[in-house]
């Protein structure tokens, strides 16, 4: 059934949590928007003014791995310092009241783990952009360290000791899923009994397989989002409201 309203949205979803033994969180884009970070697929949004790089491209061309760089700097000073909003920060009670295990997203802005996560409980799909790892033997790097070697470098792409490229620990297109991720996010919704889904247009590889398989399973599914999505015809509850208005309520601090 879809909410006619925020506050029988919140009393249903509050109901389905009551309910649940294990909820599982699958997040995308939308839970970030109030923290400023913007939704880079969305119309007009940032992949729509600056074409992706694709993986092969990154690996083939030092100047796209410099321009990948100067991108994810540019980003940095313009919402580096985003703080959990309070759909982040509703998840994190749920996860200290030992309602859910863990969370499943697709955002790599780190932010469920600065709003009380352990890290090895988010399950990233798509990676993680606050750091950067070297492609060949896969030390990590800060992103500070990498940005003065970059300007050190006259602004181009500084390589790994090991000869190695250095990219943030995104999932870029045309690279290979995290296999250790997609294999935690199938057994997690295979466990939890309510799949609520928070953001996500739900369309997007491997985000659209996940609803149906917590329903087949015999989950409950709610969808928080302001626009329609896939899913919603089969969803216990759909709420289309603002993600922090809905889930503010649930914030235990
Ligand atoms: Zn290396």
């Amino acid at each position: 059934m879809i909410a006619t309203d925020l506050e029988t949205g919140i009393d249903r979803l509050r109901a389905l949590i009551d309910d649940a033994r294990a909820v599982l969180p699958f997040t995308g884009a939308g839970i970030s928007t109030e923290c400023g970070i913007p939704d880079f697929r969305s119309p007009g949004g940032f992949w729509t003014r600056n074409k992706p790089i694709p993986f092969d491209e990154f690996l083939a061309s030092r100047d796209l791995r410099s321009e990948s760089w100067r991108r994810r700097f540019a980003m940095q000073d313009s919402f580096g310092g985003a703080r959990p909003g309070r759909g982040h920060r509703a998840l994190a009670s749920l996860y200290k009241a030992g309602k859910t295990p863990a969370v499943v997203t697709q955002n790599i802005d780190n932010l469920h783990q600065v709003s009380g996560f352990a890290a090895g409980d988010v399950v990233e799909l798509h990676g993680n952009t606050s750091y950067a790892t070297c492609l060949d033997c896969g030390i990590r790097y800060e992103l500070e360290t990498v940005r003065a070697r970059f300007d050190a470098n006259g602004g181009h792409a500084p390589d790994c000791d090991c000869g190695g490229f250095i990219k943030t620990a995104t999932v870029s297109f045309g690279q290979a899923m995290p296999g250790e991720a997609m294999r935690r996010a199938e057994e997690l919704t295979r466990s939890c009994d309510l799949f609520l889904a928070i953001g996500s247009s739900l369309v997007v590889w491997p985000a659209a397989g996940f609803p149906l398989m917590a329903k087949r399973n015999g989950a409950a599914l709610a969808i928080v989002n302001r626009e329609p999505t896939e899913f919603d015809d089969m969803a216990d509850l759909v709420v289309r409201e603002d993600i922090g208005n809905v889930l503010a309520p649930f914030i235990a601090d």
